[in-house]
């Protein structure tokens, strides 16, 4: 059954509307790394949206770069389970939502961190992608991702040198998972290449398109490569959809509904299967660490455009006898 088709000038003037709604919202604070990251200013806004068919649009300061931070660790999931395939990255890592902070070690008792997007986790992931050493990682890491985007993508060193003199607690997490013997590289190597993974940049529209390539079901919408396959996508929704939102996830899905990934930068990335991708960055968080005005955005948009992915859509139609 084919879609009516779409008033694709609806997206922009809807992303225009939402960000005029959030713009005044001042409150919360942004992550103490951004001192000292060289322009950046944390009133910042932007948002874009890319549909399953490539259909772009983006409103606020479009052309400026900020850190995927946490939601690289989405990404790489993708990377890693595409790379290694599932059975060997759950037994290192869990899907269980662990209701705590992202920073916090939860762990399963066979010592498996609950999920692959809390820091330990996230770590874990990135020690299985297969590679020789920890720049070989993150290079594969930075070719997947450009690919994701449709762009080419690097490390801000900046926003590393920044990550790694506030590292004790990822090392922390990093070592303890090490002594468990869980780790299949060492604590160190595995929190470099993890601080890297969070500090490529990417601009709103690209990270738009990110999303769009996971609700396409791997294939990227604007370049048309596959750079996963569908069933990498949808384990990899099914984790942002029940742990994307840290310890706010239960409410997330409640409001918004979308598989979503946050990150201290204040980037928030969305896909919704079969239909878009949506990013937005505002740095100001609240105390969950998620973007305050991302989550509006989400929340604005989820609403006018329908994207709640347990919305009823007539599941069974096609059992039905017709008369
Ligand atoms: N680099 C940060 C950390 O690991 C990312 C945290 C985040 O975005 N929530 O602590």
């Amino acid at each position: 059954m084919d879609a009516d088709p779409m008033d694709t000038t609806r997206l922009d003037d809807d992303l225009r509307a939402m960000l005029a709604e959030v713009e005044s919202d001042r409150r919360g604070e942004p992550s103490d790394y951004l001192e000292d990251v060289a322009g950046q200013h944390v009133d910042g806004l932007a948002a874009a949206v890319c549909t399953v068919d490539g259909h772009q649009a983006a409103a606020g300061e479009t052309d400026h770069a900020f850190a995927l931070q946490s939601v690289s660790k989405a990404l790489t999931y993708a990377v890693v389970l595409q790379e290694v395939g599932l059975d060997a990255v759950l037994e290192r890592v869990g899907v269980e939502p662990s209701g705590e902070a992202f920073n916090h070690l939860s762990l399963h008792d066979d010592g498996r961190p609950y999920n692959p997007l809390i820091n330990a986790g996230a770590i874990m992931a990135h020690a299985v992608l297969p590679a020789g050493d920890h720049e070989e990682r993150v290079a594969l890491l930075v070719r997947r991702y450009s690919a994701l985007a449709g762009a080419e993508l690097e490390v801000s060193q900046d926003v590393l040198d920044a990550e790694r003199t506030r590292a004790d607690r990822n090392l922390g997490l990093a070592h303890l998972l090490a002594d468990a013997g869980q780790l299949p590289v060492s604590a160190r190597e595995a929190v470099a290449g993890y601080l890297a993974q969070c500090s490529v940049t990417v601009t709103a529209p690209q990270l738009a398109v990110m999303g769009a390539t996971l609700a396409a079901g791997g294939t990227n919408p604007v370049t048309g490569e596959r750079v996963l396959d569908e069933w990498v996508a949808q384990q990899t929704m099914s984790v942002m959809l029940t742990c994307g939102m840290y310890d706010a996830t239960g409410q997330w899905v409640a409001e918004v509904g979308v598989p979503a990934k946050s990150g201290v930068s204040g980037a928030l990335l969305g896909a919704v299967p079969g239909a878009l991708g949506i990013a937005t960055w505002s740095p100001r968080l609240d105390e969950r660490g998620n973007s305050r005005r991302g989550i509006g955005i989400f929340e604005g948009l989820s609403a006018r455009w329908d994207l709640h992915v347990l919305q009823h859509r007539g599941a069974l139609r096609g059992l039905r006898v017709s008369r």
